[in-house]
């Protein structure tokens, strides 16, 4: 055994509190179900996602790769249509957009965010109905709004009152109605991580309600007759567990439609309350149930706007994490281990901050296993590290790997559908790994591996 194993004396009497790393769990083998995509488990030791020998797909394409479970994916945006049944939801498509994505989040019939024209581009190129299309962001171009509105996307999101001028500039030029909605900063304060917070005062996003913008921006669209003001939108931020922030944000954003009745008549249809969902990463994440979120969601909405003498909106929500999140995996093979003289061991992968910029960008945390085949060997306190130039490329902080890892078994990392391919880099001139879909035993590319030619190309 060695020197860092469980239970091996108490390595965790030597770690200052905070840094304490998560109990090593029972055993070693076990996929977490609250964290592995639904069809996951092991055969013969090695995992397996819908059916598929995770060795087989390594194999077959190679490491690191993003290994996207298509039913847990379509299952999960059917929870959402389910749960929010008689409103609308929109995959936010930052989260992972690509052209089977888009594909598929069309055929289960919800609407896509995109928040550039190269996501736009994606969405459109294989018949993405333009009208279930909503175009976000803090600083869209003008050639972004006016391919929007070329194309007749359903929804502009306006977030700034140089955006509401262009774009009702824009639809006269183009002789268009463009439907908007105003993106309200409410105030609320989102307990998630900063970067990720979306609604306070002090940040970018959107047109705040305290100060007055957003009543403001709801002046200057209803003076627009080329703008169809449709609703209002919120997005209190990301990784959201406690559904408070919504209430609030909810409350606030119906406190706004009365005012809109009363100073203008207009009643405003919509209620548009953004992403944010959060799906549990490590042991002991428990995200509440989409039907309970929804179903609270509505009442709030429906109390308020009763209490208020106001018609009932419909209700938007935009998932992104949530649905592309628990359905990826991402596998690497382990190369070098290093042991730390009594702190750790070091397990170096094939990939790291260019296939998963989270653990460096926010702290994200993340589990893993092997994944290749089972092992009874006590467990490591484990560092699992990329091959980049820089200490900070940390794919998981701590985790529990079994003492007998060597170099070329396979590490299998679950809930990295969501903002791990989207946030990809080409750092250190890496090729972009490729992204395989799984179902029901069978594998296949959405996404090809980067090579390279693709890394030299566009140079002189
Ligand atoms: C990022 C974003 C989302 C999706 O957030 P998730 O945390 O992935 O659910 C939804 N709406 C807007 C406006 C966003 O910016």
């Amino acid at each position: 055994m060695s020197r860092f194993a469980h239970p091996a004396g108490d390595r965790h009497a030597e770690v200052p509190h905070e840094e304490r790393p998560p109990r090593p769990p029972a055993d070693l083998n076990t996929l977490d179900p609250a964290v592995w995509p639904r069809t996951s488990g092991r055969t013969d030791g090695a995992v397996t996602i819908a059916g598929v020998d995770v060795r087989d797909l390594a194999r077959d394409y190679g490491t690191p790769l993003y290994v996207v479970d298509e039913d847990d994916f379509r299952s999960r945006c059917r929870d959402y249509k389910a749960a929010f049944d008689g409103g609308h939801v929109y995959y936010a498509g930052k989260a992972f957009l690509c052209r089977e994505v888009a594909r598929w989040v069309d055929q289960e019939g919800l609407g896509l965010d995109v928040c550039s024209s190269g996501e736009l581009a994606v969405a459109l190129s294989v018949g993405f109905p333009p009208e279930r299309i909503a175009l976000h962001g803090n600083n869209k171009s003008y050639a972004e709004l006016e391919a929007a509105l070329r194309a007749g996307v359903g929804r502009v999101v306006v977030d700034s009152f140089d955006e509401i001028a262009r774009v009702g500039y824009l639809a006269e030029k183009l002789d268009v109605r463009a439907q908007v909605q105003i993106r309200v900063t409410t105030g609320v304060e989102a307990h998630t991580h900063e970067f990720i917070a979306t609604a306070h005062d002090d940040q970018k996003f959107g047109l705040s309600l305290n100060s007055g913008a957003a009543a403001e921006a709801v002046r200057r669209v209803l003076a627009l007759p080329q703008l169809e003001l449709v609703g209002l939108h919120s997005h209190i931020g990301s990784q959201i567990f406690d559904t408070a922030g919504f209430e609030v944000a909810a409350r606030r954003l119906a406190m706004l439609l009365t005012q809109v009745k009363e100073e203008h008549g207009v009643v405003l249809p919509e209620l548009d309350l953004g992403g944010g969902y959060g799906i549990a990463y490590v042991r002991g994440d428990d995200p509440p149930d989409i039907k309970v979120v929804a179903d609270s969601l509505r009442e709030i909405v429906a109390r308020v706007c009763d209490d208020a003498g106001l018609p009932v909106p419909s209700l938007t929500v935009e998932p992104g994490r949530a649905i592309a999140g628990p359905a990826g995996v991402t596998l690497y093979e382990v190369g070098t281990i290093k042991d730390v003289e009594g702190l750790r061991s070091y397990v170096s992968v094939d990939g790291g901050m260019s296939d998963n910029l989270r653990t460096a960008l926010y702290g994200a945390e993340y589990t893993c296993v092997l994944a290749s085949r089972a092992s009874d060997a006590p467990g490591v306190l484990s560092r699992v590290v990329g091959k980049h130039c820089e200490s900070g490329d940390i794919v998981v902080r701590d985790a529990w790997l079994p003492e007998d890892l060597a170099l070329g078994d396979l590490l299998a990392l679950p809930a990295t559908g969501a903002y791990c391919r989207s946030l990809a880099n080409n750092y250190n001139y890496l090729p972009k790994p490729a992204v395989v879909a799984v179902r029901d035993g069978v594998s296949r590319v959405i996404v090809h591996r980067e090579n390279e030619d693709d890394l030299l190309r566009g140079q002189v």
